[in-house]
């Protein structure tokens, strides 16, 4: 078997054609310019390199965005300061935090500092209760972007088995929630979990997002399974994911690459997410 290759990029380009696009449109109708503001602080490469992505697709999707660049010396009170600032300021309908932040300045404080109708990442207590609780939120972008890639592959996850293996506050929890709220029945696993295996081997569809690279292979998944790859790394210059994908794409039914499948779809995301928030704003 050679499983179908999802590609989250061009699932990303379909929902920016189909739908992200005119909804700007219609916004801009009524004078609302969608923006976002992404805080960046210090040098580190990847970050700078999220942050060029997301500001190539906002700018695809019409709407605007700025980033805000601080050195790393900057204090927590400074980074809370801004926020603030960006909290009351009409014009600005999302905001993001780009992580990692130097170690003296508190992640938590500085996320739940942002006001939960702009926090476009889904990363605040308030929002991350509502998707808890079932409620219409700003869903975080990278579970939201594998769900859309789930729905672009037509998996129907009633009844499924779904196993997750990770469970970060910001992939493996929230998907484990959506995919439960899509009827599956849900296994998260950890680096705790005795006989990984075993809870591999009945799985429909399998979402990795372990943080180590090539951790799952072929051997592990079951014929057939949809094999979703959150992981991202770059070895000795070459990306690669938490799946083996050669050994992985003959045992699978369907599978995301790395480059170009969930990474994508988080951009997507979050530029959904600021649509949305404008258009709550309006
Ligand atoms: P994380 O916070 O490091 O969490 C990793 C999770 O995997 C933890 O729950 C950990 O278990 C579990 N784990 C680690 N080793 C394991 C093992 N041997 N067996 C079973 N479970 C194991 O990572 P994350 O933030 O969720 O990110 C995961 C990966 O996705 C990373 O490669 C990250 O770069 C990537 N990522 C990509 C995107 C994207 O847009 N493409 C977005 C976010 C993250 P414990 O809880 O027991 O430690």
């Amino acid at each position: 078997m050679s499983a179908r290759v999802i590609s989250g990029k061009e699932v990303a380009e379909e929902i920016l054609s189909n739908d992200l696009r005119s909804r700007v449109e219609k916004l801009k109708g009524n004078d609302i310019v969608p923006k976002l503001v992404v805080i960046l602080v210090g040098e580190m490469k990847a970050s700078a390199s999220y942050v060029a992505q997301k500001e190539k697709f906002a700018g695809k999707a019409g709407i605007e965005s700025e980033v805000r660049r601080f050195e790393d010396t900057i204090s927590e009170e400074e980074i809370l300061d801004e926020i603030n600032k960006i909290n009351s300021d009409s014009s600005i309908h999302g905001v993001i935090v780009q992580l990692p932040l130097p170690k003296h300045i508190s992640v938590t404080k500085v996320l739940n500092s942002i006001d939960p109708s702009k926090d476009v990442d889904g990363f605040t207590p308030s929002n991350v209760g509502k998707l808890f609780l079932g409620e219409d939120t700003l869903v975080s972008c990278t579970p939201k972007g594998i769900m859309s890639i789930l729905k672009s592959a037509d998996v129907n996850l009633t009844g499924m088995n779904v196993t997750v293996i990770g469970r970060s506050n910001i992939v493996g929890k929230p998907v484990s929630i959506l995919c439960q709220q899509q009827n599956a029945t849900v296994t998260m696993c950890h680096s705790k979990t005795r006989d990984l295996n075993a809870k591999l081997a009945d799985a429909d569809v399998i979402i990795v997002a372990a943080g180590v690279p090539k951790f799952i292979n072929g051997d592990q998944i079951p014929n057939g399974a949809v094999v979703v790859d959150v992981g991202i790394h770059n070895i000795e210059g070459k990306l690669c994911g938490d799946v083996e994908f050669k050994s992985a794409s003959k045992k699978a039914s369907a599978i995301t690459p790395v480059p170009g499948g969930v990474g994508p779809m988080t951009v997507c995301a979050l530029i959904e997410n600021t649509i949305i928030a404008a258009e709550r704003s309006s």
